[in-house]
């Protein structure tokens, strides 16, 4: 099968240019130069290719010396991996008379990667890599729909190379892992099969599933926190990471990692939050990563306590933690908070990660958490500290209790305009 239509159809402008120089570059060298893994799949199922991924067979180090000789830029070697990044630079951009800089499409950066085989020193570990051939490059991989490879050089260019049968699984709608160890070497698959599984509604072929075993489930309960975390930031990426949940819960893939994790024990509906459009409230000076909101709203229901020790478990950046652990303590006070004023909620909240605050506002629809993010917490009196200086109080402790009760008065409408903040201010000085 030939794809140099799709190559056409599915690539950028730009990025063609780009695959066309490294392929002149890696003719002169006598690699050849392959598109591989999802961006294969991506091309036949006829979606469009933002990142792309090239193996040589050859040295992938001296093509991206060749490349950086030509149009600039600049590399860096990863000599673990026998691989090279090339950043490209404005320079990079003249020579290859593109005329939109950066423009959207275009990719700033590229990996170049020798063919290689992989072995696992033990189930779990990182796999101990050696250089070789195309074919067994794709034999390391996760599943036959991600095992494919269109050639791009000389004579070859579009040629599908397929000796897994990666394109009939797309066709079945399947998930197929290459070999019945696939899950042992490296458990993070199972995470990778679900999340293929929602994005595309393919499902996972019979043999596979039996795969998904105490032994595989044993080695994921082992996994580095880090690891695991990247996946679940990844499922937090896709369009409907609820439906991903449930199914790892399904697939008993949440118990080895934490039992309160497993969908007996909490409302998944929460994450389903993430699925839809926030459209409705966003706060533009508030940070919300689709992946941070995501933990935020799954661990949410859960105790701080077991927060705590996920977090633990999965190594959670420090700030992660916090506002995972807020926002938990903050569901379970909130009815004890209905009868507050705007200023008891506010000195309360500014405590917490704003972000934490939004999690819960959007789970629970409590006005005033609404009000805190939109309007109270930016409310301040329009007395300074200067001010009380210039009026002759003296530094102290006293200046930050004054200003705390001037906002809380503003925040409550106790105060409406700057001749009342005046007459309570001189009311607070005595
Ligand atoms: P996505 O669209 O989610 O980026 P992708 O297929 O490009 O999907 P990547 O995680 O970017 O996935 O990985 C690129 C390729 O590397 C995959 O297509 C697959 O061939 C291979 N790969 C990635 N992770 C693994 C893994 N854990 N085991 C084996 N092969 C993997
Ligand atoms: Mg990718």
């Amino acid at each position: 099968m030939n794809l140099a239509d799709q190559l056409e159809s599915f690539l950028t402008a730009e990025s063609l240019a780009l695959i066309r120089l490294i392929r002149t570059e890696a003719e002169r060298l006598g690699f050849s130069l392959y598109l591989v893994g999802g961006s294969v799949r991506d091309l036949l199922l006829g979606r469009q290719i933002n990142d792309f991924d090239l193996t040589v067979e050859g040295d992938a180090a001296h093509l991206a010396e060749a490349v950086l000789r030509k149009y600039a830029g600049k590399v860096v070697f990863h000599a673990r991996f026998g691989t090279a990044t090339w950043t490209l630079d404005d320079t990079t951009f003249k020579r290859l008379n593109i005329p939109l800089l950066g423009s959207s499409g275009f990719p700033p950066f590229l990996d170049f990667i020798s063919a290689r085989s992989e072995t696992y020193s033990q189930p779990g570990a990182l796999p101990t890599v050696k250089r070789s051939t195309i074919d067994d490059d794709l034999f390391r991989r996760d599943f036959s729909i991600n095992a494919m490879a269109v050639r791009l050089d000389g004579k070859y260019w579009g040629q599908l190379h397929d000796p897994l049968g990666g394109q009939a699984d797309l066709e079945r709608k399947w998930i197929r892992h290459l070999h019945a160890r696939s899950f042992v070497d490296d458990p993070t698959r199972m995470l990778r099969a679900v999340r293929y599984v929602g994005r595309f509604e393919f499902e996972i072929e019979p043999g596979t599933l039996d795969s998904i075993n105490e032994e595989a489930r044993d080695v994921l309960s082992r996994l580095s926190g880090e690891r695991l975390r990247h996946e679940f930031d990844l499922i937090f990426e896709e369009p409907n990471p609820s439906a991903l949940l449930h199914r790892l819960a399904e697939l008993d893939l949440l118990k080895p990692i934490h039992l309160s994790l497993h969908h007996g024990n909490f409302q998944l509906p929460y994450l389903e939050i993430l699925s839809v459009e926030f459209g409705e409230f966003t706060i533009p000076d508030i940070m919300t990563f689709k992946r941070t909101l995501g933990w935020i709203l799954w661990l949410m229901p859960l105790s701080e306590f077991d927060v705590d020790i996920i977090s633990k478990r999965l190594d959670f950046p420090a700030l992660l933690t916090r506002s995972a652990r807020a926002a938990s303590t903050l569901l379970n006070a909130l009815p004890s908070f209905v009868a507050w004023r705007p200023s008891q909620w506010t000195f309360y909240l500014e405590a917490l990660p704003s972000i934490s605050v939004y999690a819960v506002y959007l789970v629970r629809k409590e006005a005033a958490l609404r009000e805190y993010l939109v309007h109270w917490r930016k409310i301040k009196p329009t007395v300074t500290g200067d001010d009380l200086k210039k009026r002759g109080l003296e530094p102290g402790p006293r200046y930050s209790e004054i200003l705390r009760q001037l906002r809380a008065a503003w925040l409550d409408g106790e105060v409406q305009n700057e001749n009342e903040e005046l007459r309570l201010l001189e009311k607070l000085e005595n």
